[in-house]
């Protein structure tokens, strides 16, 4: 399907260009390791252009009405619907999770643009209770020019949390995306542009983190930087934003627990369980990386969770029959691999997986077989540190205190899920998590409206929700003397002065 010799160009002012320094970036099939595409290379000269056109798209999109915008990101929306299948079968080549995954992930991507379309439309202002003979409001105000730093793990998901919320406050936005993963942010550009945004509002420049990553975040011309990626990744880039005193967001790494109580039915923690830690084989920020579960059910449901992780059907991720795919590289692969060996040599018990698929078209993808871990302490690197593979850790615990510990003895904070139907119980527990997202009965659950952000060191900011549309504005506030009369501070006419 796509031409595998015709370079994607960088997408600067509604146009595929060439990069500056004419380089290219090949795009894997993890699969196979076949090459799908070149992208260009995009460097610091190219983010620079990708700003002047930003910056001019600025001066008509901060004008524009926001229910003029609202509208073009509402048929935005329609036509991301009317093109989702190639731009699942894109996705899927370029990061190897199946397709079933991606169809059910960008199938709502349209939600977000109507969404904060909606927003757009909608927003109201404040008028502070001044006081006095004042009328005193608010204006939400764009930022200016936005930067948006975006992982491979669902490159048009994460994209499009940071792109709706900011196109609707009215800013514009230069985007890097991922090298891995570049294909799909690139051909959004043509769907804007049908939609009827200004050329210049969206922009993005393929390159590598070092290069295009830096160059972008720490451009002083760069209101706000917008970073999903590592926590490592995420301070660099904090610390070079902070010079500039540019605003950061940052959606960093997990390790978030399943946490499972005792009265919840073993079936129900076993499905839980898997789908927690296996979607994207277990290559997202919120996996289910630790099942907490009580000592008292944790024979059984090791049993039953070890017979339904051997079964998952890997294969093809383009096969709607496979439930898993090959990570997303090599390098991801060793990681794992890495991290395996880690916890054998820490003493903890393999419980299934902890290898590679062989034979047929495994020997050339990067796939690796759904990973368990039983006699786990919370010490161990494997049950600290993001592996971002398909490796789950079990934890026994005994009391409600001590799983509550174990949930908070990471030192991340982006999510968790409560397994219990006890109610008091589940909220008592989740209000004691210092967790950005808690899911009660439930795992990965995700919608425009719903604030998704990490505590601790899984970030800064919030994605989603009116709390997304607000950080990508500044307020300014206006005073209105109402009075006719002059005031005259130095006026001897002694009259007592105030200030408000
Ligand atoms: P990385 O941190 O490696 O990269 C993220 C992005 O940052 C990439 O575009 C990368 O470019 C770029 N980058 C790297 N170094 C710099 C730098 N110094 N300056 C500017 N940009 C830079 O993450 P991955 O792509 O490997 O994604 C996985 C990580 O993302 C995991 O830690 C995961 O937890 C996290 N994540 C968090 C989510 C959340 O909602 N909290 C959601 C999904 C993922 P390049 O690739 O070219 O190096």
């Amino acid at each position: 399907m796509l031409n595998q010799n015709a370079p994607f160009g960088l997408y600067i002012n509604g146009q595929f260009r060439p990069s500056s320094s004419g380089g290219t970036i090949p795009v894997e099939n993890p699969k196979d390791g076949r090459i799908i595409a070149h992208v260009a290379e995009g460097e610091a000269a190219d983010i620079d252009a990708a700003i002047d056109a930003a910056e001019e798209a600025g001066k008509i999109w901060a004008a524009t009405p926001g229910a003029v915008r609202g509208d073009i990101m509402h048929r935005a929306a329609e036509l991301l619907a009317a093109r989702l299948n190639d731009l699942v079968t894109i996705e899927v080549d370029q990061i190897g999770r199946p397709r079933r995954e991606m169809s059910a992930q960008l199938g709502r991507l349209p939600e977000w643009f109507r969404y904060f379309g909606a927003i757009a439309r909608t927003h109201e202002d404040t008028v502070p209770p001044f006081g006095g003979n004042f009328l005193n409001y608010t204006r939400r105000v764009p930022l200016g020019v936005v930067g948006h730093v975006t992982p491979w793990n669902h490159p048009l998901l994460i994209l499009t949390k940071k792109v709706a919320p900011a196109m609707a406050a009215g800013n514009t936005m230069v985007v890097k995306p991922s090298e891995l993963a570049p294909i799909t942010p690139l051909l959004l550009g043509d769907i804007f542009k049908e939609a009827g945004v200004p050329d210049g509002v969206y922009n993005v420049v393929p390159g590598y983190g070092a290069t295009a990553g830096l160059a972008l975040s720490s451009s002083p011309r760069i209101a706000k930087i917008d970073l999903t990626g590592g926590t490592e990744t995420g301070k660099a880039v904090a610390a070079v934003a902070g010079h500039n005193l540019t605003r950061v967001a940052a959606e960093l790494g997990g390790k978030a627990s399943v946490v499972v109580f005792p009265d919840t039915p073993i079936d129900r923690c076993v499905a839980a369980t898997l789908f927690a830690s296996f979607i994207a084989a277990g290559q997202t920020c919120v996996q289910g990386a630790r099942l907490v579960v009580h000592r008292s059910i944790h024979d059984e449901v090791v049993e039953k969770l070890v017979a339904r992780a051997t079964a998952i059907k890997i294969g093809d991720p383009q096969d709607m029959a496979t439930q898993m795919g090959p990570l997303v590289s090599a390098k991801q692969r060793d990681v794992t691999e890495r991290y395996v060996k880690i916890g054998l040599e820490e003493g903890a018990t393999l419980a299934a997986g902890g290898r590679r698929p062989e034979g047929g078209a495994f020997d050339n993808g990067y796939y690796y077989t759904p990973t368990i871990f039983t006699g786990v302490t919370n010490g161990m690197r494997i049950a600290q540190e993001e592996i971002f593979g398909p490796v789950v850790c079990v934890i026994p615990f005994e009391t409600e205190e001590e799983a509550i510990a174990l949930a908070n003895g990471t030192e991340f904070g982006l999510a968790t899920s409560i397994w219990t139907r006890d109610l008091a119980r589940a909220h008592r527990v989740a209000h004691r998590l210092q967790s950005g997202i808690t899911w009660i009965n439930d795992h990965h659950r995700i919608d425009p409206c719903s604030p998704w952000g990490g505590f601790k060191m899984s970030g800064l900011g919030r994605e989603n929700g009116l709390v997304a549309y607000e950080e990508y504005t500044q307020i300014q506030n206006i005073i209105v003397n109402l009075s006719d009369e002059t005031f005259d501070w130095y006026a001897r006419d002694g009259v007592e002065k105030r200030y408000s």
